[in-house]
């Protein structure tokens, strides 16, 4: 019902650990001057560019056209930045007349909390702060439900050569589990629309690849270390079944090229002058992945469920940990568990938080 909407401009906000996402709602259908305008400012900046600055981006190809949102037809913009740029979107915010504009900001995440000091003082606007589990799971179920190539997996994990992305009908999804691999990791049971509980986490996540990979090889971004783990070979850092066997251990049935140690080659000096960056950035990549994967595979069976949707931007630009992660939950399971990915990757909680303006 339009008539009660709050006034535009409408955004959602969820300030993590490491990156910063903003959801902004652009309407298409006509409501009077004073919307019009504020419309017009926020496209003049925001909705016309792709890049701000050096380090914020518009994900343009996640953009959602034809979205209905309280009764209002519009679109569903995507942006990013690094959380430690607050001050400077703060600032920018300011510069940009946001405050004239907007009055509240729906906010979730640690920096709703972290930084809502500093938007009060700033900037004079109020944070309304909401958690990110609950905006996680609403962003969730109204992204899956407002697009229906949103959900994929892997038709076939255990052969690269024939493996491809295949859309996933999502439309009876209770139950499943969502893991959620930003910073950190926080894996949720969810059992219907307002039924959920966080069963497990972990301190191994996304922030651990990125942290341990600038230490390992000395680059200084996300982009940077997945170039160099995509060409690099994480067996001649991991110590194999193989390199224990000399080939399978059969007995149960564990192959030889699994991995029985992860870096566990690297206390080897020889071996260790024999590796490049990039196979560090691999073995770290492969590592963190599969640590994931095991704590997934686990709550899924304690939970007796068979659907697990991973998602967080630790996905992002990652098709080797999404091709991990289908592979290893496959295997593991003998095919019971299946492992989904959303195209939406690490926005959820930002979407979900944008949707709680309109209660
Ligand atoms: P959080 O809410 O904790 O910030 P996200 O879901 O945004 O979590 O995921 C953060 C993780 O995503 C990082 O730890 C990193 O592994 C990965 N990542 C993807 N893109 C970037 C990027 N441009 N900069 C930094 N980390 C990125």
């Amino acid at each position: 019902v339009s008539g009660d909407n709050p006034s535009m401009p409408w955004f959602g906000m969820d300030i993590g650990g490491t990156l910063a996402k903003l959801v902004y709602f652009e309407p298409c259908d006509d409501h009077g001057r004073d919307e019009a305008e504020t419309v017009t400012n926020i496209r003049k900046y925001l909705t016309r560019n792709a890049a701000y600055g050096k380090t914020g981006h518009r994900d343009v190809h996640l953009q959602m056209d034809q979205v209905c949102i309280g009764g209002r037809h519009g679109s569903l913009h995507f942006i990013r930045f690094p959380t430690t740029e607050m001050s400077e979107f703060v600032t920018l915010a300011k510069r940009k007349g946001l405050a004239q504009m907007a009055h509240t900001i729906c906010a979730t995440g640690g920096g709703a909390y972290k930084y809502e000091a500093e938007f009060q003082k700033e900037v004079n606007l109020v944070l309304h702060k909401f958690d990110e589990l609950d905006s996680l799971i609403r962003g969730l179920q109204f992204i899956e439900e407002n697009n229906d190539q949103e959900v994929f997996y892997y038709s076939n994990p255990r052969d690269p050569a024939t493996n491809s992305k295949v859309v996933y009908d999502f439309s009876d999804p209770y139950p499943f589990l969502v893991v959620n691999i930003g910073s950190g990791v926080s894996i949720l049971a969810v059992h219907g629309p307002e039924n959920y509980s966080r069963v497990s986490g972990s301190s191994l996540g996304g922030g651990t690849f990125l942290g341990l990979c600038c230490l390992l090889t000395g680059c200084s971004t996300y982009e940077e270390a997945i170039e160099l783990a995509e060409k690099g070979d994480s067996h001649r850092v991991d110590k194999l079944v193989k390199d224990i066997y000399g080939g399978d251990y059969e007995r149960f049935e564990l192959p030889g090229d699994l991995v029985a140690s992860s870096f566990g080659n690297m206390h080897c000096v020889d071996r260790r002058a024999n590796v490049t960056k990039e196979d560090l950035a691999r073995a770290t990549l492969v590592t963190i992945t599969n640590n994931i994967g095991s704590i997934a595979r686990m709550c899924a069976k304690n939970e007796g469920i068979e659907r697990v949707v991973f998602v967080g931007n630790f996905l992002r630009i990652n098709p080797i940990s999404m091709e991990l992660l289908a592979y290893a939950m496959d295997f593991w399971s003998a095919g019971h568990q299946k492992a989904l990915f959303l195209e939406h990757e690490g926005y959820f909680g930002a979407v979900g938080c944008l949707l709680e303006l309109m209660k």
